[in-house]
């Protein structure tokens, strides 16, 4: 148990993998290649983001740019969801 804990670990850090398992947007679980991504500024404005994925993608105007200081975004943050739309209403909150 303990090996496949620090196996999904592992995955959620390797770049290009979603930060969320299950939809922001519905609750279910994610489905692979349903994503959408995101930046931010910096550490502060990543942990914020992931707090509350739902009201960070109110924010996002421009995924170039960080939804909280508005500055050039230069951490990505792939965020998944369990079907198309899902992810197309969290960009036509945009
Ligand atoms: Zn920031
Ligand atoms: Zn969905």
């Amino acid at each position: 148990m303990k090996l496949i804990a620090l196996l999904s670990i592992v995955a959620i850090s390797a770049s290009g993998a979603t930060v969320n398992k299950d939809c922001p947007m519905s609750g279910n679980p994610i489905k692979d290649g349903i994503t959408y991504t995101i930046s931010v500024c910096c550490n502060k404005c990543e942990t914020k983001a992931l707090k509350n994925l739902k009201e960070t993608l109110k924010r996002v105007k421009d995924v170039t740019k960080c939804p909280f200081s508005n500055r050039k975004g230069i951490k990505q943050i792939t965020i998944g969801f369990c079907c198309k739309s899902c992810l197309s209403d969290a960009k036509k909150q945009n």
